[in-house]
């Protein structure tokens, strides 16, 4: 089942549009098999479930953080992911640069996008996008690679358009910038019921879960 949902929505994705198998509560066990079925990354919303998904999996993918990450986690975080999708504070992005320094790593890192501007939702405000990148350039062992956002849950995945329009232009203004040590290269929206309209608003990383694992219990 897994298998065939895999490969049905890989063979589906525009070319340079990858997918981040959103994996939160699967077992290691159904993680491997949509890694099997081509699966080449995994996205993780909690460094404890990575950890243990890992002791199966390995290097047979790469892991992305794609859940709000605690700066008291940032140690494991940086040894365990390739990317982590989710920097939305200064405070977290030293913490996680201090960390990289001592193992030797540069983190790839997407900055993750309020684009809802929802008090309860973590992320960056839109209005501050600029100002994040523009300090976070002067981390050595940081490198921002683009934008991430959620966008406020909708039912009807149109409603999602607006959110995933307002961070493609966050996007935009922030390449046309050309910080020196900034390459804005990904550009990670949409979920299982709303990705084709993330991809039709320029996402080339697509997080989905339900539609590859199935419905969480
Ligand atoms: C769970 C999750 C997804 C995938 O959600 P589905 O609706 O199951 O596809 C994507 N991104 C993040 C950050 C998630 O936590």
């Amino acid at each position: 089942m897994i298998r065939d949902r895999v490969k049905k929505i890989l063979q589906e994705l525009p070319e340079g549009v990858d997918l981040v198998g959103a994996a939160k509560t699967r077992t290691p066990e159904e993680i491997l098999e949509a890694i099997e079925a081509g699966l080449k990354t995994v996205g993780e919303n909690y460094v404890q479930e990575a950890e243990r998904a890992q002791e199966l999996i390995g290097q047979r993918a790469k892991w992305h953080m794609i859940g709000h990450l605690q700066t008291n986690k940032a140690k494991k975080a940086v040894k365990i992911f390739d990317m982590i999708e989710t920097i939305s504070s200064m405070k977290l992005a030293r913490e996680i640069d201090k960390c990289c320094e001592k193992i030797g790593k540069v983190m790839p890192v997407l900055i993750e996008i309020n684009s809802g501007e929802e008090e309860q939702k973590s992320g960056v405000a839109p209005a501050d996008a600029v100002s994040l990148v523009r300090e976070m350039s002067g981390l050595k062992h940081v490198r921002v690679m683009g934008l991430m956002t959620m966008g406020p849950f909708a039912g009807d995945p149109e409603e999602s358009r607006p959110y995933f329009k307002k961070t493609k232009a966050i996007f935009d203004t922030l390449r046309g910038m050309n910080i020196p040590g900034v390459e804005m290269r990904y550009l990670s929206m949409g979920m299982s019921n709303s990705y084709r309209i993330a991809i039709e608003e320029g996402a080339n990383i697509v997080r989905i879960g339900t539609k590859l694992f199935g419905e969480r219990t």
